[in-house]
C-alpha cells in the first residue's frame, strides 16, 4: 500500500496497486508547475483513492494536472483518454520501496542543469 499527501494535508491519496513507470519528467509544463522536475509513477485510475479538495487544471486538450488549492502542491497528472493516473513520488510516505527507472521528455529539459545519474533518457 502506498499513500501520500500534499504539503498541508488537505489532499490525500492511497493505492493498493503496484506503481509503475517511476520516472522524472523534464517537460516544460512539469518544470513550470513543480519548480524544477516532476517525479511520478502511475497506477490504474480506479485503484487510486483521492480525498480532499483536489483541483484539476486542464493543461492541454487531454491533460489534467491535479493540485491542492490550499497549499499548491502538484500531486497528479492524467490523460483523460487513458486509464491510469500518475502521482507525485515526492508526496509519498516513506519507505516507498520504489526506484526511478528513467527520465522522460529530456529534449524539453532546462538549460540550467545536466542529467548525470546514468538512468535511461527518453527525448
Ligand atoms: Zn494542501
Amino acid at each position: 500500500m502506498h499513500s501520500g499527501t500534499c504539503l498541508c494535508g488537505a489532499v490525500r491519496f492511497r493505492t493498493d496497486a503496484t506503481p509503475e513507470g517511476a520516472s522524472v519528467c523534464h517537460c516544460s509544463q512539469c518544470r513550470r508547475q513543480s519548480g524544477h522536475l516532476w517525479a511520478s509513477a502511475y497506477v490504474p485510475t480506479e485503484a487510486l483513492a483521492i480525498s480532499g479538495p483536489v483541483t484539476w487544471f486542464e493543461s492541454s486538450a487531454n491533460g489534467r494536472r491535479g493540485f491542492c488549492p490550499r497549499c499548491g502542491s502538484f500531486l497528479f497528472w492524467r490523460d483523460v483518454t487513458e486509464t491510469t493516473t500518475s502521482f507525485s513520488l515526492g508526496a509519498l510516505e516513506a519507505p516507498t520501496g520504489l526506484r526511478l527507472s528513467k527520465h522522460i521528455f529530456t529534449a524539453d529539459k532546462g538549460d540550467y542543469y545536466e542529467i548525470s545519474d546514468g538512468l535511461p533518457q527518453r527525448p
